[in-house]
């Protein structure tokens, strides 16, 4: 199978060349040409097999120049008990006491807590194969620019992976205490962690800027090294997230939750478009699903956008307790516009461009009937975000994370005004530890503590659930990266940590 770039459909690649290379050369996204398709039968032989097994089997109908050996090495380092808590890393919970039902899929059992590890955990198996297929003998330096999610469970992915190095800048003032202490303490011989002086958008422009200056690129090469991306527009992070809609249908299938060939719902809480981007992909390949419900926080322009077809990013920036989707541009929307508009690349290409020159554009009637007939967006702010916390903590005796609870409003709003009742499977995305203090502000009436490890302490103690362990360890973790520096200086920390000049 090859892949077009979404602005230019005369770029095809391979899987291996859309893995090594990140973006297309004019600045699109690659997409698959054609989608493999399963039908009943061939959804039931997948939930027949385990979470392994159904990965295998979907990456093999994508990565056409990939060995069996090599796809089956990758997906069975990347999921494993060890790293994912158990046999199943996206397992489905119930909520089937109170007025509304949900299948919460949980996909923050991997080692970060957070649902990037479902993509993170693998991408760096499926890239240093596609970069020696493709870059035979290069070593690949990883440079992450991150707000705290991304940059974590990057580096725990690559961490001791053999043929790459990584690089992570956060601003150093930028991200909570729990994601600056995961960062500082990071094991491996093969990460470096640096704190910039300034926000995310100073540390993504610096990075940025590395990846394409010259000399740098110069002193790379004369080390046999190249740049490569692990960010959420790799086709290589889009890829594992397809995996888990069809699992979770298979385990609710199983569990007899559902029949062969209902449909489903999905809800996603949304903020660079990849995840619920993948259950599209699912629906293409054969898996019924009903509706996406796309929710957002106070930074809600695609609820816009889904309503009004105009996709707008003047708009005021909000700072919320839902900070990974504190985000004005979805970049994997892209995608979507170029397989709603039956791959019209010169029409996305302009999209694109008046979307970088004025901070807007207006889609045709077409594509916004499409996408309104099959979208549903919404949002959420943060005050009802904390309430629907307590809410399902106090009604369901279930507690979420705020990114979590963003997709339950937005689910109830949905029902409420449509009266739609097909099954809902609400993609759950980070652990409730990851944000305690939002999480725990929403749950009790006391004064907080001040110190973030005794919030999740409290939290615990009050809600009588587990801290998961990476976060409990990080106590006594040993901190090793304490390094700041400013954002000219953002060079010269990559050649130092790589040992180059
Ligand atoms: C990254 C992230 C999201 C947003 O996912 P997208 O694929 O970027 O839409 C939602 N919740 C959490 C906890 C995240 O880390």
């Amino acid at each position: 199978m090859n892949y077009n770039s979404t602005r230019n459909n005369s770029t095809v690649v391979s899987a291996a060349q859309a893995i090594a290379q990140g973006i297309s050369d004019e600045g699109g996204l690659f997409v698959p040409q054609l989608l493999p398709k399963y039908s009943l039968e061939d959804i039931k032989a997948l939930a027949a097999k385990d979470y392994r097994g159904r990965a295998k089997k979907i990456f093999a109908d994508f990565l056409s120049d990939f060995t069996e050996e090599e796809i089956n090495e990758s997906v069975d380092a990347a999921y494993t008990a060890e790293k994912f808590g158990s046999d199943n890393p996206a397992p489905v919970s119930y909520i089937e006491n109170g007025s509304t039902k949900m299948s919460v899929l949980e996909l923050w059992h991997g080692p970060t807590c957070a649902f990037k590890d479902m993509a993170l955990q693998i991408l760096p198996h499926l890239l240093t194969k596609s970069v020696k297929k493709t870059y035979s003998g290069k070593e690949a330096v990883i440079l992450v620019a991150t707000s705290g999610d991304t940059g974590k469970a990057a580096l725990e992915g690559f961490k001791d992976v053999k043929g790459t190095k990584i690089m992570v800048f956060y601003p150093v003032n930028g991200v909570s205490p729990m994601q600056k202490r995961q960062m500082a303490t990071q094991k491996g011989e093969n990460v470096s962690v640096v704190a910039i002086e300034g926000n995310f958008d100073d540390a993504q422009t610096g990075v940025k800027k590395i990846f394409t200056n010259p000399d740098i690129k110069a002193k790379l090469a004369k080390n046999n090294m190249l740049f490569s991306s692990a960010n959420s527009i790799n086709w290589g992070r889009l890829l594992p997230q397809v995996v888990y809609y069809f699992s979770a249908y298979c385990d609710m299938l199983n569990e007899g939750k559902i029949n062969a060939g209902d449909k489903i719902n999905v809800v996603v809480p949304t903020g660079n478009f990849g995840n619920i981007l993948a259950s599209f992909y699912a629906m293409n390949m054969g898996l019924p699903i009903n509706k996406f419900i796309c929710a957002s926080n106070s930074n809600n322009v695609l609820t816009d956008f889904i309503k009004t077809g105009t996709y707008d990013k003047n708009r005021k920036f909000y700072t919320t307790i839902s900070p990974s989707m504190d985000i004005l541009v979805s970049s994997n929307l892209e995608r979507l516009l170029y397989h709603l508009t039956d791959g019209n690349a010169q029409k996305i290409a302009d999209w694109m461009a008046q979307l970088s020159a004025n901070g807007k554009y207006t889609v045709d009637d077409d594509v916004k009937e499409k996408l309104t007939s099959m979208f549903y967006g919404g949002y959420c702010d943060d005050e009802n975000t904390q309430k629907t916390i307590s809410d399902m903590y106090k009604n369901e005796n279930y507690l979420c994370d705020t990114h979590t609870a963003v997709a339950i409003n937005v689910y109830q709003q949905y029902v409420a005004q449509t009266n739609d009742t097909t099954t809902a499977v609400i993609a759950s995305t980070a652990s409730p530890y990851k944000f305690a203090k939002s999480v725990l502000e929403a749950v009790t009436d006391e004064k907080l503590p001040e110190d973030e490890f005794a919030m999740v302490d409290e939290l615990s103690a009050k809600t009588k659930t587990a801290v998961p362990t990476p976060l409990s360890s990080l106590k006594d973790a040993q901190v090793r990266f304490t390094f700041e520096c400013k954002v000219d200086e953002m060079p010269d920390a990559v050649l130092d940590g790589l040992k180059i000049s």
